[in-house]
């Protein structure tokens, strides 16, 4: 039997690509379908993530237009990873697969039929790896690869230069659903969930239109919650530094009493308030990093929802 394909597609502010790109998405789709691999009840799913500009009358547009398009309207902005969990959970229903990929072209869609096809061979994941990163800056090239290196010390398991860019069979997202967690990093969740998975590569071109919403300092909030999400050695690592800094201080209290002794003082205002500002530096940092965790603890605990579903447009149980 066919599977019924649904792209799962998140979307925030895109007015200037989406009619660029929903036209190729459909193609795609299209294309598949004619060749037999997928069935015709597949879908393209926007999930519009509380977009304030135009981007939900374009994809109610494109539903009315034609019904392999649908869509979902979150009730407000709630990020990338919840709208895309949140396409994910409404789709696993209807469908035999989904493949989620960014709506501004970045994400090469001719991989959609390696990952089809990969599926048909047995794999329930298909992660979409980057096998160049020439697009990238000089920073973000090399930022990423020392965050890979980073998440592997930590013991994180994810697929390095993977993304969001991957086929999940509903199985997978069914099981997907066990993970309530609020601080989503799906691209740490997934592999920890097993099941037969392959990789196809692709290289990463630039934005189609518009601009990208993942600034530094968001990047840097995503990093840090793959970190903290996943491994607790940071908190480790203070500890460890703790007893260095114990240690070192042991032998320095020696040297002190040594000297006393020996009659040999100095004034020493400007070593001790080295030391001090040194060592309140320290103790600042650990508190930010053990205050994370506590923070996360605090966010997990009070069970709010990842997401609100305003509307959804085109999803019908037909499978
Ligand atoms: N996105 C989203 N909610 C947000 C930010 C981004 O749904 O709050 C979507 C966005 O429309 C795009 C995808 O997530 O389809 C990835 O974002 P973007 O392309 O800006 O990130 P980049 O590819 O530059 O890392
Ligand atoms: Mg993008």
């Amino acid at each position: 039997m066919t599977p019924i394909l649904y792209l799962v597609i998140p979307c925030y502010n895109e007015e200037a690509v989406l009619p660029v790109t929903s036209g190729l998405f459909l193609s795609k789709i299209t294309a598949l379908t004619a060749s037999g691999a997928i069935s015709d009840r597949s879908r393209i799913v926007f999930v519009n993530d509380g977009s304030a500009d135009r981007t939900w009358d374009i994809i109610s547009g494109l539903c009315e237009k034609d019904s392999h398009y649908a869509g979902i309207a979150l009730s407000h902005n709630r990020g990338h990873q919840n709208a895309l969990i949140c396409g994910l959970m409404e789709c696993a229903d209807f469908c035999d697969i989904t493949i989620s990929l960014d709506c501004d072209g970045q994400d090469d869609i001719n991989c959609i039929d390696k990952m089809v096809e990969e599926y048909a061979k047995g794999s329930e994941i298909v992660y979409g790896v980057r096998n160049d990163r020439s697009t990238d800056s000089w920073f973000k090239r090399n930022s990423a690869e020392t965050y890979y290196g980073m998440l592997k010390f930590m013991g994180v398991d994810i697929i390095p230069d993977h993304a969001d860019y991957r086929l999940l069979s509903s199985r997978v997202i069914h099981a997907l659903s066990g993970y309530g967690e609020v601080n989503l990093f799906l691209r740490g969740i997934i592999p920890q969930l097993g099941f037969k998975s392959s990789k196809v590569y692709y290289s990463r071109a630039e934005r189609m239109a518009g601009s990208t919403h993942y600034p530094l300092a968001k990047m840097i909030a995503l990093g840090m919650d793959g970190i903290t999400s996943f491994s607790i050695k940071p908190l480790r690592m203070i500890t460890g530094l703790g007893g260095i800094i114990a240690v070192v201080s042991f032998i320095g209290i020696i040297y002190i009493i040594v000297g006393a002794a020996t009659g040999n003082t100095t004034q020493g205002w400007a070593s001790m308030t080295c030391l001090l500002c040194f060592l309140s530096g320290i103790q600042m940092i650990s508190l930010g990093v053990i205050g994370e965790y506590i923070g996360k603890i605090y966010l997990e605990t009070k069970h709010r929802p990842r997401y609100i579903v305003d509307r959804i447009i085109n999803i019908e149980e037909d499978k």
